[in-house]
């Protein structure tokens, strides 16, 4: 950033050292990914000076002429993208997503059927100290202890027992394909709203690798910045213009006031990218690499969490290891392997640790990592995790390929 530097030089250093962090590290976070320079572009643009509290053509303030299109742009591309009859673009982040779709349309006290924390679900799907499980009352499904996927047979059991007004098809930490049309049909069953949440696997959903849940679902919401590879943000979607005219209301003025349309920008420009060709290649790839690394990982004797993957991620057991999450996260970062910890299904570790860690391949992936780097980042994993100091091989290894 010339010139910015020398005002700034304290910020303006760190975000250097921030990116040289990302590019000798071998990054699998899960949720995370590098965003083209467009989008960056399009982020760090003068767009962030502008109010615009309201929507395109309905805004509280002057000035909003070029604003509107920008994000109307957003809107069109991300209906286009995932065949919705509406969209909100608006929410800052996945969280601030959800929330508006509790508030639009179930009340404090409701009963909310949603995959349990522990197995895979998200903090706003009922953790007790966020929102969702301070003013609902939530039922956790769990995932069927044998093949550790989801149970439909259970969650209809569930549905039954609690009659939830909403149901969650969605979550943070789970391998396997989500069927929405079986979540649809026991919502239908018990007269609930089915609500898909699916910030994690968006990209794989737009470049049609996973069932899209909008023929199904009543609402869909996601965040914009993991496999979509757009800026940090949350969208919501619906096929039904009288919800998503509720949920327009709860974002603003129910909770938010001005929209980020320097983001909403950069949104448009991810979602441009994803309905490109080649985001289909790269979305492929990203299913390819994280089956490969689950391969790698069995291969070296590792339990993965229901015998594999469908999607970008997989979660490991450690506890055969005698380790857990806390100290596999610490032995990784040591040798800046970047993963997060993660809870298991039935876990016997504390929630602090879980008993095992989540790894995903979105990052990876677009820096032009194969199947083949797959095996190499696994064995990097597997003697870092045994004590080995793999840093100096590490950097050399990922430091090999580009970033955009
Ligand atoms: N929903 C799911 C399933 C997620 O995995 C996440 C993020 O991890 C969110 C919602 C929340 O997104 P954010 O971190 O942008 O609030």
């Amino acid at each position: 950033v010339p010139g910015a530097a020398a005002r700034d030089t304290e910020v303006f250093e760190l975000i250097a050292q921030e990116q040289g962090r990302q590019r000798v590290g071998l990054e699998l976070i899960a949720s995370e990914n590098f965003t083209s320079a467009a989008v960056r572009e399009a982020q760090g643009s003068v767009l962030t000076n502008k109010y615009a509290e309201g929507y395109p053509g309905k805004r509280w303030y002057g000035g909003c002429e070029v604003v509107d299109r920008v994000e109307t742009l957003a809107i069109e591309r991300v209906k286009q993208l995932f065949g919705a009859a509406w969209a909100n673009v608006q929410p800052h982040s996945g969280s601030s997503a959800n929330l508006a779709v509790y508030n639009a349309l179930i009340e404090p006290g409701d009963v909310v059927l949603g995959m349990d924390l522990s197995h895979g679900g998200h903090l706003t799907h009922g953790n007790p100290v966020n929102f969702s499980g301070l003013r609902y009352h939530i039922v956790g499904y769990k995932v069927n202890p044998e093949t550790e996927r989801i149970d439909m047979e259970e969650v209809r059991r569930l549905a039954h027992e609690h009659h939830p007004k909403m149901i969650i098809a969605g979550a943070s930490a789970y391998s396997r394909t989500i069927d929405f049309a079986a979540f649809r049909e026991v919502a239908d069953e018990v007269g609930a709203i089915l609500f898909a949440d699916i910030a994690h696997i968006a990209g794989l959903v737009a470049a049609g690798l996973h069932p899209n849940p909008l023929p199904h679902a009543h609402v869909v919401a996601s965040t914009t910045h993991k496999t979509l590879r757009g800026p940090r943000g949350g969208i919501i979607l619906s096929n039904d213009p009288e919800l998503g005219a509720k949920i327009d209301r709860a974002v603003f003025p129910g909770y938010q006031g001005g929209p980020l349309e320097h983001v909403i920008a950069a949104k448009a420009v991810a979602f441009g990218e994803a309905l490109r060709p080649e985001f289909r290649e790269y979305s492929a790839q990203v299913i390819k690499n994280a089956q490969a690394l689950a391969q790698a990982f069995q291969d070296r004797g590792y339990r993965v969490v229901s015998g594999g993957t469908d999607n970008h991620l997989l979660v490991l057991d450690l506890r055969p290891q005698g380790l857990n999450g806390t100290k596999a996260t610490r032995r990784l970062d040591a040798n800046h392997i970047t993963i997060s910890k993660s809870t298991l299904p039935y876990d016997t570790e504390k929630i602090l640790h879980g008993g095992g860690i989540r790894l995903g391949t979105p990052a990876v992936t677009t820096r032009g990592m194969v199947e083949a780097d797959m095996d190499t980042i696994a064995g990097l994993v597997d003697r870092a995790l045994k004590g080995e100091d793999v840093k100096a091989e590490v950097h050399a290894f990922a430091g090999g390929f580009g970033l955009p």
